[in-house]
C-alpha cells in the first residue's frame, strides 16, 4: 500500500466516526480539524455572560457531574457530543482568569495572539528536544532566548531555554549552580535567599540533593526586602563553619508581597565571595517590557534568572524560561543521546535544545510569546503592563483611606497586602478574614488571596489584569466590608 493510500484510508476511517483522526495534510482530516477547533472557540466566545469570577458551584455537586463521565465508552460519542457534553460545563464552572474581580493568584488574564498561537504550538505539535523535530520552532526559541537576555542585559555567551515556570527554572539553576561548584555542593553546599523567596528555591534545594540544612533564609527589612548586610554575615558564617556557598537567590518580585530585593548591592555581595546569583524574576521580570524595567537593576549582572510569561506577560500556562549568563553552564545538562543527539551529528550546526533542558519532550512555548510581543509591540505591552502597576497603586491608596483595613505595605508590583482591623481584635480579625475570603469566592463576587504576614492573616489582591481598575476593587472592598460586618455580628466563635 503507498503511503498515500495509507492516509486516504485513515481519513476514511475518521471521516465515517471512526475512533482514529490524526490531522494530515488530506482535507478530510483538516476540515475535521478547522470544526472540532472552532467549536470549541464558539464554546469560548459564547459564554461572554459571566458576571461572575466563578460560578460557585459547590465540589459535591461538579464530582457529581464527572463522575457520571465514563471516560472511557466502548463505542465514542464522537468530538462533536464530547465537546458538548463537556466543554459548556468546563468553560462554566471555571475560574474566570479574565474577569477583573479573579485577583487571588499570580494567575494572569490571556492574550488573544497567545491563544491563537497556542492552535498553532499544538496543531504542529513540535518538540523541542532534537531539531529535526521542530526545525522553525528550535530557531523560534533560540531567537526569542537572544532577545530575552538582550532585554536582562546579559552578556552575549548568555542562552537560556524555556521551562514550565519558575519552579522548574529555579531549580534548573541550582543544579546548574551546584554543578559549577563541584562535588562538595551535594555535602556542604548552602544557597542563600530572603525569607520571602518562594518555596522551589527550597523544594528545588532538596530535589538535586543538597544537604538538609542547605538553605538559609536571609532576614529582610520591613518591606520584605533581603537585607544585604544580613545576607554578607550569613556567607562569612557558613564559610566559617566549613560550608561551600552554591549561590545566593534573589527575588525579583515576591510572590506575596511583589518585593525586589536590592539585585545590584547582592550583585556586590557575589562578586566579593564569587558566589553564583541566580535571580527568581517569575514575577517581577515582567518588568523588563515595561517603562518601569529600572526597578530590575542589577539584573544583568546575574549568572541565571528565571522568567515566567504565564505570571506578568499574559500567557496561557506553560510560559517560562531559564537565562544564563554564560551558555556553557549548560555544560552538565548536555547528555548526549544515540537516538537525540549523538556525539557525530547527523545534522551539522543544527542546536538540540534538549541539551539546556531537564525537559525531554518540550512544547514550542516561544512560539505564542513571539507572536504576542510582536502582535502588541513595545508600546502595547508596556502599556498593558504599566496599567496593572498602576491599578495596584490606586487600590492601595483606597485600601489606606478605609478605617477597618490596614495597608501591609506600598506595592512595588501590582500586589496589595492589607489586613482586616477587628474591633474584637487580630485573633478574631484573623478567623473572619479566612472566612470573608471563601464567601467572596463562593458568591461569586471576588477571588482574593489570603496570607500570612508577620503572624497575621491578611488579604492579597494580585492584580494582573490591566482591567481591574480602582472601581472594580472598590466593590470589591464594599462586598468584603459587608460580609466582615456580617460575620462580625452573626458569626459566634
Ligand atoms: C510563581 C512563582 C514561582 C513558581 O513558578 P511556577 O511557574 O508556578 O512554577 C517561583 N518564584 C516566584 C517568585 C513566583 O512568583
Amino acid at each position: 500500500m503507498s503511503t498515500n493510500l495509507a492516509i486516504s484510508r485513515i481519513a476514511e476511517d475518521a471521516h465515517e466516526g471512526f475512533a482514529l483522526q490524526v490531522l494530515s495534510k488530506d482535507n478530510i482530516s483538516r476540515r475535521a480539524f478547522r470544526k472540532a477547533v472552532l467549536l470549541a472557540a464558539d464554546l469560548v466566545a459564547a459564554t461572554s455572560t459571566s458576571t461572575s469570577p466563578y460560578s460557585g458551584a459547590d465540589i459535591p455537586a461538579l464530582s457529581y457531574f464527572i463522575g457520571e463521565l465514563d471516560p472511557m465508552p466502548e463505542i465514542g460519542i464522537g468530538t462533536e457530543a464530547a465537546l458538548a457534553e463537556i466543554g459548556p460545563a468546563a468553560i462554566a464552572h471555571s475560574l474566570d482568569v479574565g474577569h477583573p474581580a479573579a485577583m487571588a493568584h499570580l494567575h494572569c488574564p490571556v492574550a488573544i495572539p497567545a491563544l491563537a498561537a497556542e492552535v498553532l504550538i499544538t496543531a504542529t505539535n513540535q518538540s523541542l528536544d532534537s531539531w529535526d523535530q521542530s526545525p522553525f520552532a528550535t530557531l523560534v526559541e533560540d531567537h526569542v532566548i537572544n532577545w530575552l537576555v538582550g532585554l536582562a542585559g546579559l552578556p552575549s555567551q548568555a542562552s537560556g531555554s524555556f521551562t514550565s515556570g519558575g519552579s522548574q527554572s529555579n531549580l534548573t539553576a541550582l543544579h546548574l549552580a551546584a554543578e559549577k561548584s563541584g562535588p562538595e555542593a551535594r555535602r556542604k553546599g548552602v544557597i542563600f535567599t530572603s525569607e520571602h523567596s518562594h518555596f522551589s528555591i527550597a523544594k528545588g534545594a532538596s530535589i538535586i540533593g543538597m544537604p538538609a540544612d542547605a538553605v538559609v533564609k536571609v532576614e529582610t527589612d520591613e518591606e520584605g526586602r533581603m537585607r544585604v548586610e544580613a545576607l554578607a554575615k550569613a556567607i562569612a558564617t557558613a564559610l566559617d563553619s566549613g560550608r561551600l556557598p552554591v549561590a545566593i537567590a534573589a527575588t525579583a518580585g515576591t510572590t506575596d508581597l511583589g518585593t525586589i530585593d536590592p539585585i545590584a548591592d547582592i550583585a556586590d555581595v557575589a562578586d566579593r565571595f564569587g558566589i553564583w546569583m541566580h535571580v527568581d524574576a517569575a514575577y517581577g521580570g515582567g518588568l523588563l517590557f515595561s517603562r518601569h524595567r529600572d526597578k530590575l537593576s542589577g539584573l544583568h549582572r546575574a549568572q541565571s534568572v528565571a522568567l515566567d510569561f504565564h505570571k506578568m506577560l499574559f500567557q496561557p500556562i506553560s510560559c517560562g524560561a531559564l537565562l544564563v549568563a554564560d551558555g556553557a553552564s549548560f555544560a552538565p545538562l548536555a547528555t548526549k543521546a544515540d537516538y537525540l543527539n549523538p556525539e557525530d551529528p547527523v545534522f551539522a550546526d543544527a542546536p538540540n535544545l534538549v541539551e539546556r533542558s531537564i525537559q525531554t519532550t518540550r512544547r514550542s512555548d516561544a512560539l505564542k510569546l513571539l507572536i504576542t510581543a510582536r502582535s502588541l509591540g513595545r508600546n502595547g505591552l508596556d502599556r498593558l503592563i504599566s496599567r496593572t502597576l498602576e491599578n495596584a497603586k490606586d487600590a492601595a491608596e483606597a485600601i489606606s483611606k478605609r478605617r477597618c483595613f490596614a495597608l501591609a505595605v506600598t506595592p512595588q508590583l501590582s500586589t496589595v497586602v492589607f489586613r482586616y482591623l477587628s474591633p474584637a481584635g487580630p485573633v478574631r480579625a484573623d478567623g473572619l478574614s479566612l472566612k470573608a475570603r471563601a464567601r467572596l469566592f463562593q458568591n461569586g463576587i471576588a477571588a482574593i488571596a489570603t496570607t500570612v504576614l508577620d503572624g497575621r492573616v491578611h488579604f492579597k489582591l494580585t492584580m494582573l489584569n490591566p482591567n481591574s481598575t480602582l472601581e472594580v476593587v472598590a466593590g470589591v472592598l464594599d462586598a468584603l466590608e459587608t460580609i466582615l460586618h456580617d460575620l462580625e455580628t452573626h458569626h459566634a466563635f
